[in-house]
């Protein structure tokens, strides 16, 4: 696979409806068109699935390949495995600006939500899945906005995982005190504060602060940077987003068994004494 076809894959696979992306564009149709894989979840399967371009290729004999012009192009792929799940895009191309972006998606762009997500979220999941919604029409701007309520609906839960890892690690008791104050507080900024500064270094890649980086980036999307931007970023703070809360989720449960088994040693060994 060329890095065309690799490009053209990832933005297929992965990209919501509307948002260009700036590729660089053959100058025939032959080789735009050539992409025969992908990998998507199948709608029959019920499975991520290698799907592949089964159309028969003509020849060409007698016929010169079109140069590739800005228009709209259609890609059609089928499950191997199931061989009756299908996947339909179309795709505009702006030959000047050597951009794509996809008019359409059969069936429609995932709103499928990651499972330790949607358990941290509870209720807020639905803000989630509004968030994927707007993305995939291309609403950058507003998918942050519920971003942006979900992090602070679930400030109180960071706090909480975030105080149990500091307990954990015996932090001294003025930084778990902190976090009880900002736990009881009700300013979301001092909060949010709180919480920053409390994330752990090795939650922090490369010094950087994962909490931090996120919530600066969606203020600055409501507030500063264009449609475009937001949608180009979504996707990085959602994985960022489900890093952090799977981080603390995991740790909160192993540190639960660890002390529930400690817990029973304990209760063993003075029982048999
Ligand atoms: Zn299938």
């Amino acid at each position: 696979m060329n890095d065309l076809q690799q490009n053209l894959r990832h933005f297929l696979e992965k990209k919501s409806l509307y948002s260009w992306v700036k590729l660089d564009l053959p100058e025939y149709t032959h080789q735009f068109c050539s992409l025969t894989q992908i990998e998507m979840e199948c709608p029959k399967c019920k499975k991520s699935r290698p799907f592949s371009d089964r159309r028969p290729r003509g020849s060409g004999a007698g016929q010169s390949i079109p140069k590739l012009e800005s228009d709209i192009y259609s890609f059609r792929f089928t499950c191997d495995s199931c061989t009756s799940g299908k996947y339909v895009f179309f795709v505009e191309v702006d030959t000047e600006e050597k951009r794509v972006r996809k008019i359409g998606q059969n069936p429609a762009w995932s709103i499928n939500l990651d499972k330790d997500l949607e358990k941290f979220l509870e209720g807020d999941s639905d803000f989630l899945k509004k968030a994927l919604i707007c993305e995939s029409q291309g609403y950058g701007i507003a998918a942050f906005s519920y971003y942006r309520r979900i992090l602070e609906n679930s400030i109180g839960k960071t706090l909480q995982g975030l105080r149990s890892m500091l307990e954990l690690n015996n932090a001294p008791l003025e930084e778990i005190e902190k976090i009880d104050k900002a736990l009881k507080g009700i300013v979301m900024d001092e909060r949010i504060k709180i919480a920053k500064d409390a994330v752990p270094n090795h939650l922090r890649p490369n010094k950087m602060n994962p909490l931090a980086i996120i919530y600066d980036t969606l203020s600055a999307g409501i507030h500063r940077l264009s449609e475009e931007q937001c949608l180009e970023n979504s996707q990085h703070i959602r994985v960022a987003l489900s890093y952090l809360i799977r981080a603390l989720t995991q740790q909160n449960e192993e540190q639960k068994a660890f002390l529930d088994s400690m817990k029973s040693l304990n209760d063993f060994n003075s029982e048999s004494a």
